[in-house]
């Protein structure tokens, strides 16, 4: 038996600006769809397309997409239902971060307005649930893309999702608006939510996210660990709402800067951080350019001032990889 499985080829299902495909990482893998189908067609073919990747794994046969895949495992990972679905397919923002990696197409543009993402999502997830092609008991739902407090469907999402027993789900946030989806998630233990606030200072936060909204960003931060708190099937739910400092050159990559942050989540309740170097930006800038000194100082620094003030630290993973390369 060759490298023939991998967990996602099988298991998630990933929906993107462009297109709809399988694979959640960047070497794409198959495309099922660029949305030209009606809902209904679109959930039919997505579980044609299942049906056959499980015969042509029974007969030891790998998608043309995945030939040149690394990832791919001689474990057999197969399973007959979706367990991971990623929402990852808008742009829209209500925040104008000079790093993100969808100026692209946004041109740095931002609004409050809320708008459809893609409607046709909703009606494709619900007819795959019609269709058993879900896990009713093993499902994680990531959502990325824009902004989630201006994306009109999210709400009803979040209720599907709960309505077929999700198992949990992740999402990133400006933490602009306060999202009530976000705190029935926490309320009922199947959510985490990240917000990048990248400093603990309104003047910074300003320059960086080209929004005056710090202060409404920390008191939504603060509303979220309420709400998590509520839960009483997990005493650590707190740590589901997590403030995140990403690495910005000229900005905000001074240890002053960094203890600042640290003690203002502190004082808005926070009991989990994450610590992560830019690579968004860089991906535009960078390539194979050494990784600067004040990432490995910084990242040090977190990881002994969380211990002191009682904050639980997560290192971004992909931070880490690209940190023990020494290049990005
Ligand atoms: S391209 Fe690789 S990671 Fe993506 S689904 Fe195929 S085998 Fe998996
Ligand atoms: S919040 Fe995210 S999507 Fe919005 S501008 Fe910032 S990086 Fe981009």
């Amino acid at each position: 038996m060759g490298n023939i499985y991998c967990k996602f080829l099988t298991n998630c299902l990933s929906f993107h600006q462009k297109n709809v495909r399988f694979c959640t990482t960047l070497q794409l893998g198959e495309i099922v769809s660029v949305y030209q189908e009606n809902p209904k067609e679109l959930a039919d073919k997505i579980c044609e397309l299942r049906r056959q990747i499980k015969d042509n794994l029974l007969s030891n046969i790998v998608p043309k997409g995945c030939q040149n895949c690394i990832y791919r495992s001689s474990e057999k990972t197969y399973n007959d239902k979706i367990q991971r679905i990623d929402l990852y397919y808008w742009y829209h923002c209500n925040c104008g971060c000079f790093y993100c990696s969808y100026r692209d197409e946004t041109k740095g543009e931002f609004s409050d307005k809320i708008i459809y993402g893609n409607s046709k999502i909703y009606q494709i997830i619900k007819e795959l649930y019609k269709l058993n092609q879900i896990d009713l008991n093993n499902l994680y739902v990531n959502v990325g893309g824009g902004d989630i407090g201006v994306l009109k469907e999210f709400p009803k999402l979040v209720d599907l999702f709960l309505k077929h027993n999700l198992n949990f789900s992740t999402c990133e946030s400006s933490g602009i608006r306060y999202l009530k989806p976000v705190e029935k998630l926490l309320k009922k233990g199947k959510g985490a939510i990240t917000v990048a606030v990248c400093t603990g200072n309104r003047d910074i936060y300003k320059k960086i996210k080209r929004r005056d909204k710090y202060l409404q960003v920390m008191k939504n931060l603060k509303r979220y660990v309420l709400a998590a708190k509520k839960y009483k099937g997990n005493i650590h739910n707190a740590d589901n709402v997590v403030s995140k400092y990403i690495i910005l050159k000229g900005f905000n990559d001074n240890i002053e800067e960094v203890e600042k942050w640290l003690l203002e989540s502190k004082k808005y309740g926070l009991t989990c951080v994450e610590i992560s170097m830019e690579f968004c930006w860089g991906i535009h800038t960078k390539k194979g350019q050494k990784i600067e000194n004040y990432n490995y100082e910084i990242f040090d620094y977190v990881e002994k001032r969380t211990k002191e003030l009682g904050l639980l630290l997560k290192k971004n993973t992909t931070s880490i990889e690209l940190m023990q390369q020494g290049t990005y």
